[in-house]
């Protein structure tokens, strides 16, 4: 019944299953159902059923005997399966891009954006699985040194729902182009789009047991399950650092490797001498994107005091611009996540100004429901809540700085280590500013950090390994060493 709301946006039904996929099924347990609702309006879209003890015991099983077998169809193979996948992708992305908009909320246009972020994953991974090499080195003694990477097993993925489509595609096309089979547990909050990315692999040709997919809002239990299972050789993981820390703790235990995503606290440093109209077009794509629901979001903004006014006076034009002229270049904003979201972030808001924060700007657009209109506020301390935590929505914190010592330190003054962003016309100021900011990522004088070629990932609370990049498939496949004489 219920599914005909997701059939009425026009949405394939071939893409819509309602349970968990486990070796080449299906499979329907019988038991409570998850619900999934929309952001947009919180009404509910679909009941899916949830996946059973027993039946991610057998998850686990098929995983292990289909990886056997993956790891040797050759690469070739693997990468035309990767390639016939991204080809239905591609066929089907305004089926996808409805779906991430119904159930993550984000506007259409900007579930697109997200779908071929996605795909250039699976294209680039696919390329890359031909290319997996190895080396000899010689040493002293004559002995050869023989250096071989091979796939790492059975990998346990979960993903978050801000990027519900995307984050699923950076961890499947490594793990697959490696030689690596993937059970997969999306959020709660957003698992269609890996129901229907799941349902395309299938299509592809991607063999049974190759990609498990486990529905569930207990993430716990299931997690606790397969972590505890010695088959399982990998965690990757995108979602919070609390999360990330309690998964690190149950990987231990059967010493599997680790991949966290996880959160971020990114400054946003505009200097004197930067191009300023350059700064604000940026600070709007770092920190709008996903209505300010990426763990890249500009954070913190620190102005020098020089041009702090003009900055934050073109910036509220740009934006009154962009969310309140109903022009072709305005910008729809999807709601927040959840209520409570919502409510945290606004309580942050209210305390900032109790404690001497100035509201300066507050569009004029969609403010009802989850939906929380684009706010700036100046007169930020680094105390205040704004400033201590990941705001995840889109409210932009402002604070002042004089010397570029101090805003170093106060950028690297906090445990997270993921994204930072600068601006600056003067290669000094760049050079120092890249060597000093306790950062995995740095984006100088732009808004955007993230591409299939790069290798994305945090240092500190924000994570371990990378995603993208031959570094990223790196993080699936295990090096072997072997020293023969001949
Ligand atoms: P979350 O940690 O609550 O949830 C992420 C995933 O973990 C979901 O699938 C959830 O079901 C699962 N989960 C929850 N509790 C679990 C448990 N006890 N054991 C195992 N799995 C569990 O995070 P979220 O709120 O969904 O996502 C937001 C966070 O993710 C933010 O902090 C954001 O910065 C981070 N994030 C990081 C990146 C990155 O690439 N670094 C990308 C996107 C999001």
């Amino acid at each position: 019944m219920v599914k005909n709301r997701l059939i009425q946006n026009h949405i394939d039904s071939g893409l819509l299953h309602t349970h968990s996929f486990i070796n080449g099924q299906w499979l329907d347990t019988g038991m409570d159902t998850l619900t999934v609702y929309s952001p947009i309006d919180q009404q509910p879209l679909i009941n899916l059923s949830q996946v059973s003890e027993s039946q991610i015991t057998s998850a686990i099983e098929s995983s292990v005997k289909a990886q056997q077998k993956w790891k040797k169809t050759p690469a070739n193979s693997r990468r035309e399966k990767l390639k016939k996948w991204l080809a239905l992708i591609e066929k089907h992305k305004d089926d996808l891009a409805q779906i991430i908009s119904l159930e993550n909320g984000k506007p259409v246009s900007e579930a697109l954006v997200e779908i071929d972020y996605g795909a250039s994953y699976i294209d680039w991974f696919a390329d890359q699985a031909i290319r997996i090499k190895g080396d000899i080195l010689v040493n002293q003694n004559n002995q050869q040194i023989w250096l071989n990477k091979q796939a790492v097993g059975v990998v346990y993925a979960i993903t978050p729902w801000n990027f519900p489509n995307a984050m699923i595609t950076r961890k499947v096309a490594p793990a697959l182009a490696a030689g690596c089979s993937i059970i997969l547990k999306p959020s709660e909050l957003t698992p269609l789009s890996a129901i229907a990315l799941t349902t395309l692999a299938d299509k592809a040709g991607i063999d049974p047991g190759v990609i498990t997919l486990l529905i569930s809002n207990h993430a716990e239990q299931v997690s606790q399950q397969i972590m505890a299972d010695k088959r399982v050789r990998k965690v990757s993981f995108t979602g919070s650092t609390r999360v990330g820390k309690l998964l690190c703790q149950q990987a231990a235990k059967t010493m599997k490797r680790t991949s966290m995503e996880l959160g971020g606290n990114a400054p946003f440093i505009v200097c004197d001498d930067a191009d300023l109209d350059l700064a604000v077009d940026a600070a709007i794509a770092a920190k709008f994107r996903n209505a300010g629901q990426a763990c890249v979001a500009a954070n913190r903004f620190y102005l020098s005091q020089t041009i702090a006014t003009t900055f934050t006076e073109k910036l509220v034009q740009k934006l009154k611009d962009l969310f309140e002229n109903k022009t072709e270049q305005s910008l729809i904003i999807g709601p927040m996540i959840t209520e409570q979201a919502k409510t945290k972030v606004l309580s942050w808001i209210e305390a900032a100004i109790a404690q001497g924060a100035k509201k300066v700007y507050t569009a004029k657009c969609r403010n009802d429901g989850q939906y929380l209109a684009p706010t700036v506020i100046n007169n930020i301390s680094s105390e205040m809540a704004l400033f201590q935590n990941e705001i995840f929505a889109p409210v932009i914190a402002i604070t002042h700085f004089d010397k570029l010592s101090d805003v170093i330190a106060q950028a690297n003054n906090t445990d997270a280590g993921l994204a930072a962003y600068c601006f600056s016309q003067n290669l000094e100021t760049i050079t120092l500013l890249n060597n000093e900011l306790e950062y995995g990522m740095v984006a100088i004088n732009q808004g955007s950090l993230s591409n299939a070629i790069a290798p994305f990932g945090g240092i500190k609370d924000s994570g371990l390994g990378r995603e993208g990049s031959d570094y990223g498939l790196d993080e699936y496949l295990d090096l072997k060493y072997t020293n023969l004489v001949i």
